[in-house]
């Protein structure tokens, strides 16, 4: 739907578009065509005024004519009249379209007059064209018969002298004929022509397309600038069209201006607005079906490509939403385009084998969580069974030990070497599994008691713990070099005391040099490791991972003092039940240094009492 509208949209901008930039060209080039037309036609009725003018001069140009009026003017006779009458006669037969010809004296008297009775021939405005002393057009009417007449009034003249006017009706059937043809103006268009009366209005010489113009009386107001043959007498020559252009019926029209100034009359070439138009009308009709067959074909491609495409992905799509919230029995059923198909088929077998493996990770994962359960059961068991075992056999061994001491008080005497030595051994024997029992008590008692976790300044810590060992580490020459202020961090402040004790105690005793350096540190980048350096003896690779195992020990009692080897057991118990994990880096010669975080990344230390 959205994209209909934007479709839509975009077409109808497109059609308004195409339709300005048509309705513009369409009024430049009929506008262009109008005012050529008026030209042609304005060049027409100055060509049809000369040939009036012509006819007029060529009569009053004949010489026995022109003698016979001076003789007659002198002397006035009959016979001087008769002859001129037969001369004019001739003329009205032979010149075309004139009709009546008069002669005037220079007083205005009529002296002859021949040819058809004609109204409207009464006489010429005699000093002006004696003045002008050029033929002039002086009226254009309508007589019987709707016929339109010119009165044109000349000079007749004799050796520069004005002797007297001719006064000359022509039929003007030239002047409507130029009104009358129509070509190039459409099945509205129009020429209108006309003069400017007495008061200055336009009134039309011919007779007009759609209005009778009986006796030329129509007449446009000369405030009526809208009209186009007002601005045409004003002397304009444009091209009009605006909505308030209208001809004389007060019909909307595209109009053409031309003024004739040797006349002083306007032409105007019009044609209705509404059929200079019509091609677009036409255009518009088009761009509308053109519009509506786009529309059915986005419609149509529309609801092919939802039927085809997106219905089917519509189906995925809610398909992998129900299955996200676990419901791995839904199937996806698309007919459509074979790929869309195949999708569907490999969504439904990518279910079916989703389904399989939810399950299986549902049966693995309670699985998981009894053998988990079981584990914690078993583990909490020999917890409690080492727990006792330790604490009960510490008793006998105690008193085995006591024995073992009267025995050797008591009976030394009476006993031979082998025998001292016997007991001897015992004893020792006897103190040792004492110590092994206790680390294993000790061992157990991690694993059950849980952490009094605070915020821990490890400084406090580790200076406590200096002070501590203070005495051994001044024996030892051992120097202690913490290059940074360790961190404040959630920890148990014993059992982390406890860890730094077995790491530093380690790194005294397994070292060879006089001067024995322990480096401790925290480097923090994503998460803080601290680590402790010595320059001991190293551990081989091979032993690394070895060493952390209980009462697993490198070296005997005679080569680096007494132990049990489960120091490094109970450091690395310590730093688990803190969430962090611990490593060792040697070459096995040059020193051990030991890493250890307190805290897996992201996750506070859970166990707290
Ligand atoms: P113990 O010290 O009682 O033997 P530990 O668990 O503390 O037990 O250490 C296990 C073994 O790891 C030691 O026997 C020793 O061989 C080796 N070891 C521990 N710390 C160091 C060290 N800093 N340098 C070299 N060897 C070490």
């Amino acid at each position: 739907m959205f994209y209909l509208a934007v479709a839509a949209t975009g077409l109808v901008l497109f059609g308004f578009f195409i339709f300005n930039f048509s309705k513009n060209q369409m009024i430049q080039i009929r506008g262009d065509e109008l005012q050529a037309l008026a030209a042609l036609k304005k060049r027409d009725l100055i060509n049809v005024s000369e040939a009036w003018r012509d006819r007029l001069r060529l009569i009053a140009s004949r010489t026995r004519f022109r003698k016979l009026l001076s003789q007659h003017l002198v002397t006035p006779e009959v016979s001087n009249v008769k002859g001129m009458t037969k001369i004019m006669n001739d003329a009205v037969r032979s010149v075309s379209s004139v009709r009546q010809l008069s002669l005037f004296s220079p007083s205005g008297s009529r002296i002859l007059s021949v040819g058809e009775q004609i109204s409207g021939t009464e006489t010429c405005n005699i000093n002006e064209v004696m003045q002008r002393r050029s033929v002039l057009i002086s009226r254009i009417w309508m007589g019987a018969g709707s016929k339109v007449y010119a009165k044109l009034c000349g000079p007749v003249e004799l050796n520069g002298k004005v002797l007297g006017v001719l006064l000359g009706i022509i039929d003007a059937h030239e002047l409507t004929s130029i009104a009358k043809s129509y070509i190039g103006l459409g099945k509205t268009g129009e020429t209108t022509i006309a003069e400017r009366n007495e008061n200055g209005d336009a009134r039309f010489l011919t007779p007009l397309r759609y209005a009778k113009n009986e006796g030329l009386r129509i007449i446009v107001p000369k405030e009526s600038t809208q009209v186009p043959i007002s601005l045409a007498l004003q002397k304009k020559q444009i091209y009009l069209f605006g909505l308030e252009n209208i001809d004389y019926r007060g019909v909307p029209v595209l109009s053409a201006t031309a003024y004739i100034p040797e006349l002083d009359w306007g032409v105007v070439t019009k044609i209705n607005r509404d059929d200079a138009l019509f091609p677009l009308t036409v255009l518009v009709q088009k761009l509308v079906v053109f519009g509506l067959a786009i529309m059915l074909v986005i419609l149509t491609i529309g609801s092919i490509v939802s039927r085809t495409f997106a219905t089917p992905i519509e189906k995925l799509r809610s398909a992998a939403l129900r299955i996200s919230d676990g419901d791995f029995g839904h199937r996806v059923e698309i007919s459509g385009v074979a790929e869309i198909g195949k999708l569907a088929e490999a969504f439904n077998i990518m279910l079916s084998s989703l389904e399989e493996r939810t399950l299986q990770l549902e049966e693995s994962e309670a699985q998981q969580d009894q053998l988990i359960t079981m584990l914690m059961k078993s583990n909490s068991e020999l917890d409690d069974f080492a727990h006792i075992a330790a604490h009960d056999l510490k008793e006998p061994l105690r008193a085995i030990h006591n024995h073992v001491s009267f025995l050797l008080e008591d009976y030394e005497d009476k006993l031979d070497e082998d025998g001292q030595k016997k007991l001897n051994r015992l004893k020792s024997l006897s103190k040792r599994m004492e110590k092994l029992i206790s680390d294993l008590l000790h061992f157990s008692l991690l694993n059950k008691q849980g952490l009094a976790v605070k915020d821990t300044d490890l400084n406090t810590v580790l200076s406590d713990l200096m002070d501590t060992l203070y005495d051994s580490l001044e024996e030892k020459n051992v120097e202690i070099f913490i290059p940074n202020p360790l961190p404040v961090i959630n920890c148990d402040a014993v059992r982390i005391g406890e860890l730094f004790r077995n790491l530093i105690t380690n790194s005294i005793k397994y070292n060879e040099n006089y001067e024995k350096l322990i480096e401790i540190g925290c480097t923090d980048k994503n998460e803080k490791v601290f680590y402790l350096k010595d320059n001991g003896i190293g551990i081989e690779p091979e032993h690394q991972a070895d060493i952390f195992k209980i009462f697993k020990r490198l070296h005997n009692e005679k080569k680096y003092g007494v132990g049990t080897g489960a120091g490094l057991t109970f450091v690395k118990k310590i730093v688990e039940t803190h969430g962090g994990r611990i490593w060792v880096e040697s070459d096995g010669k040059n020193g051990t240094t030991f890493f250890f975080t307190l805290e897996a990344p992201g996750e506070q230390v859970a166990m707290a009492v």
